[in-house]
């Protein structure tokens, strides 16, 4: 076969379709950070599931965990009753993950999406606090059920809701009023203006949410500074911090949670995307001890036992974490990606960068580049899709897995694309 065989997506899958548009073929395997299609066209997957497959498609440690567990007819459907799977996992989380931070956080297993586990931190959050207020950010994605869309920033994808969006009330982002050269301290005096003025008509909110790197939202960096002193400011008003790191959280920035850089402990922290590992669904709520005043059953769901991913989510963890190899890697790998983006856009007009660990955008002045660069580099046998309000980002999110070949090879498809689009424009 030649020509990929689309006639059946056109004709019959729903027009709310959306990546197979940006990817015109028709996928059939996978492999670490390769995707081939039915043509037997490979592409290098610089998108990785949009950061749910951080260690690759199919990665053999975990197949072969989950082929095991399959074969020894394991538990697959659980609902939230105790199994082997969720023991292993639990455990691990606590020894691997928390207890080595010093974090003591409960967890909850909620439906297995990112949208889900951010429902549950808002209700929880309004649940221990009796507030019904949430401040959000600035470009903001937390997912497309109500409760997460109302804390979201972009406008087409709130539209979709039909219903009003209510009870959160955006605040500028670090660097939306101005970039570096405002300090943290000052680029949060908004907020804890309005927060601290009994007229300003802000209510009382129950939660902060936010994003330690914005990914949907256009790479959008927070410093360390600026999410420290959101964490005091919130500590000091008995506002609960939800940092939501389904994107950012499994190592794609370098340590396992996004906000150990700046040093914090978040009250609530929701987890997806690739804590299950293997790209099955799986999603985490962690809180902190104390506010897991949830009654049984209060936050439901027929999926919350997903325990094939529990296996690969154990084995994903006790494989990559249990030292600092992979955080190292990841931030090499990111240094070497951020240092070839500068050096090669810093004589190209309206083209900057920006990023951490292994999540890293082109900005390009003139949206309608990106869009095409992520053309031609899908043409080249890459995939990077873009992010942004105005989808202004070209977003690079390797596997953390990926070789150093293959960040080569990723870069010079990455730069002749960038090269074709700006001569023929
Ligand atoms: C993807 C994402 C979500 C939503 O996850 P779904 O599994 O698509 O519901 C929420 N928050 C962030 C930061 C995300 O990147």
């Amino acid at each position: 076969m030649t020509i990929a065989e689309t006639t059946v997506f056109e004709a019959f899958e729903s027009n709310v379709r959306g990546y197979c548009r940006s990817w015109p073929t028709v996928f059939d395997t996978a492999r670490g950070a390769w995707l081939t299609d039915e043509t037997g066209k490979d592409y290098l997957d610089f998108f990785a599931g949009a950061g749910a497959l951080n260690y690759g498609h199919n990665n053999p440690v975990l197949k072969q965990a989950l082929l095991d567990y399959l074969t020894g007819d394991g538990i697959t459907h659980g609902l939230d009753m105790s199994t082997v799977a969720k023991r292993r996992l639990l455990e691990t989380v606590r020894d691997v993950v928390l207890t080595p931070r010093g974090l003591d956080y409960k967890v909850q297993f909620p439906g297995p999406t990112g949208a889900n586990a951010v429902e549950a931190a808002l209700k929880l959050a309004r649940k221990v606090t009796g507030r019904t207020a949430v401040l959000n950010f600035t470009n903001a994605f937390h997912g497309m059920t109500l409760g997460a869309l109302s804390v979201t920033g972009n406008a087409a994808k709130r539209a979709g809701a039909g219903v009003p969006l209510v009870h959160a009330t955006p605040m500028p982002y670090d660097g939306y009023l101005g970039g570096p050269e405002v300090s943290a301290a000052d680029d949060l005096s908004w907020m804890r203006r309005a927060l601290d003025d009994s007229s300003s008509g802000l209510d009382r909110p129950a939660a902060v949410i936010v994003e330690t790197v914005q990914g949907e939202g256009g790479v959008n960096v927070a410093r360390p500074e600026w999410l420290r002193e959101l964490s005091t400011l919130c500590a000091d008003r008995g506002i609960l911090l939800i940092v939501d790191d389904v994107q950012m959280g499994c190592g794609r920035t370098g340590p396992f949670f996004s906000f150990e850089v700046a040093g914090i402990t978040p009250d609530i922290v929701t987890l997806s995307k690739s804590i299950g590992g293997y790209g099955l669904p799986m999603a985490l709520v962690l809180m902190r001890r104390e506010l897991d005043l949830w009654a049984p059953g209060e936050h439901n769901g027929t999926f919350r036992g997903n325990n094939a991913a529990f296996v690969t989510a154990e084995v994903a963890l006790r494989h990559y974490w249990s030292d600092g190899r992979l955080e190292a890697a990841t931030l090499a790998k990111g240094d070497r990606i951020a240092r070839h983006l500068a050096d090669f856009t810093a004589t190209l007009p309206g083209i900057t960068t920006r990023g951490r660990g292994l999540v890293q955008g082109l900005v390009f002045d003139d949206a309608s580049q990106a869009a095409k660069v992520c053309r031609t580099a899908f043409e080249l046998g890459l995939l990077v899709e873009t992010s942004g309000t105005r989808d202004e980002v070209v977003k690079l999110m390797p596997p953390l897995t990926v070789t150093d070949e293959e960040i080569t090879h990723g870069l010079a498809i990455l730069t002749q694309a960038v090269e074709v689009v700006r001569d023929t424009h």
